[in-house]
C-alpha cells in the first residue's frame, strides 16, 4: 500500500469512530501512532512518542534492540504543536511504508518535513501525513476547489487540522481548480515558491532552486503600505508579478521571520495559457 492508500485507510478508520464529531479534528496522531501499531502490528508496535533535543533534526523513527523490534518516534521539542503534529504522522508515514526496508530507521530534516521538498522515502511519508491530517473529502468541503480563498481562510483551516498556515496551503494547492501560487521569502527574496497545478501548466510559477528570485519592487511584501490590511491584498495589474494582473495577499510570521505570499491569478486565461505554452518550454520545466 502507498503512502495515499495508508492515509485514506486510517482516515475511514477515524471517520468512522469519530463521525463529523468535534473529537475528529485535528487528528490525535500520537494516540493513533501508538494504538493502530499496537493493534495491527503487535510484534513490531511504535512503543513511544517523546519530544527530545534532536540537534538540527525535526523527527527520528528508531528501532529498539531486541529483533523483531519495537520502535519509537521522536520529535524535536523546539517544535510548536502543529508542526510537532505534523512530523509525528511524517515518521508515522516512515513506520507503515518504508520501516522493513530500513531497519534503522530515520532521522528527518526540516527542509524535507516542513516544506514537503524530500524525494523518495521523504516524500512518501510527506504524502501520507498531508493526507493523514487534512483529508481531501473534508479540505474541499471546506474550501471548494473552484473558491479564491483569502489567508484567513486558508487559516481557519490550518486551526481545523492543527498544522502550520503553510502546511495547509500546500494541500490546497494540491487539489484547487485555481490558478495561485505561494511564496515564502525573506529580505526581499524568495526562499520556496510553490505553484498550483493549473497555475504551473499554465507557466506561472517561481524558480527558486539554484537561483536568486527577487520578489517585484512593487509587490506588497517590499511595499508594506500603511493604509492597507495586507491580509485582505491588492488587484495588482500586468507586469508586476507576471505578464497579467494577479491578486496577492501576505502575512508575516514574526516568530520567523518569514513573509507568506499568496496569488491568485485569473480563471479565463487558464485554458488559454495552457495551449500557448511552448512544447520545448514545458519539456524544460517537467526536466
Ligand atoms: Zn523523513
Amino acid at each position: 500500500m502507498g503512502p495515499e492508500g495508508w492515509a485514506i485507510l486510517l482516515t475511514k478508520i477515524l471517520d468512522a469512530r469519530d463521525g463529523n464529531g468535534p473529537e475528529r479534528y485535528p487528528v490525535d496522531v500520537v494516540k493513533l501512532a501508538l494504538e493502530y501499531s499496537a493493534q495491527r502490528f503487535p510484534e513490531t508496535p511504535i512503543k513511544r512518542v517523546d519530544a527530545d533535543d534532536l540537534d538540527g533534526f525535526e523527527g527520528a523513527l528508531v528501532p529498539g534492540e531486541k529483533r523483531p523490534t519495537a520502535w519509537g518516534i521522536l520529535y524535536n521539542n523546539n517544535q510548536r504543536p502543529e508542526r510537532a503534529r505534523f512530523t509525528v504522522a511524517h515518521e508515522l508515514g516512515h513506520y507503515l511504508l518504508h520501516r522493513e526496508e530500513y531497519p534503522d530507521g530515520f532521522w528527518c530534516g526540516e527542509d524535507v518535513v516542513s516544506r514537503r521538498e524530500g524525494e523518495g522515502v521523504e516524500k512518501e511519508a510527506d504524502t501520507f501525513a498531508a493526507y493523514l491530517l487534512m483529508p481531501l473529502h473534508d479540505f474541499r468541503a471546506r474550501i471548494h476547489p473552484d473558491a479564491k480563498p483569502t489567508i484567513d481562510d486558508l487559516s481557519d483551516c490550518a486551526i481545523r487540522y492543527g498544522v502550520s498556515l503553510t502546511a495547509a496551503v500546500l494541500r490546497w494547492l494540491e487539489y484547487t481548480n485555481r490558478r495561485s501560487l505561494f511564496i515564502v521569502s525573506n529580505d526581499d527574496y524568495a526562499i520556496w515558491a510553490k505553484a498550483s497545478g493549473p497555475a504551473f501548466r499554465s507557466g506561472r510559477f517561481i524558480r527558486t532552486r539554484n537561483t536568486m528570485y527577487e520578489l517585484p519592487p512593487a509587490s506588497l511584501v517590499r511595499t508594506r503600505p500603511d493604509d492597507l490590511d495586507m491580509k485582505v491584498g491588492v488587484k495588482q495589474p500586468a507586469g508586476v508579478w507576471f505578464d497579467e494582473p494577479a491578486e496577492e495577499m501576505c502575512v508575516t510570521s514574526t516568530r520567523h521571520e518569514l513573509d507568506m505570499t499568496l496569488l491568485h491569478l485569473g480563471t479565463d486565461s487558464a485554458r488559454t495559457w495552457h495551449q500557448d505554452a511552448d512544447a520545448a518550454d514545458v519539456f524544460d520545466r517537467m526536466s
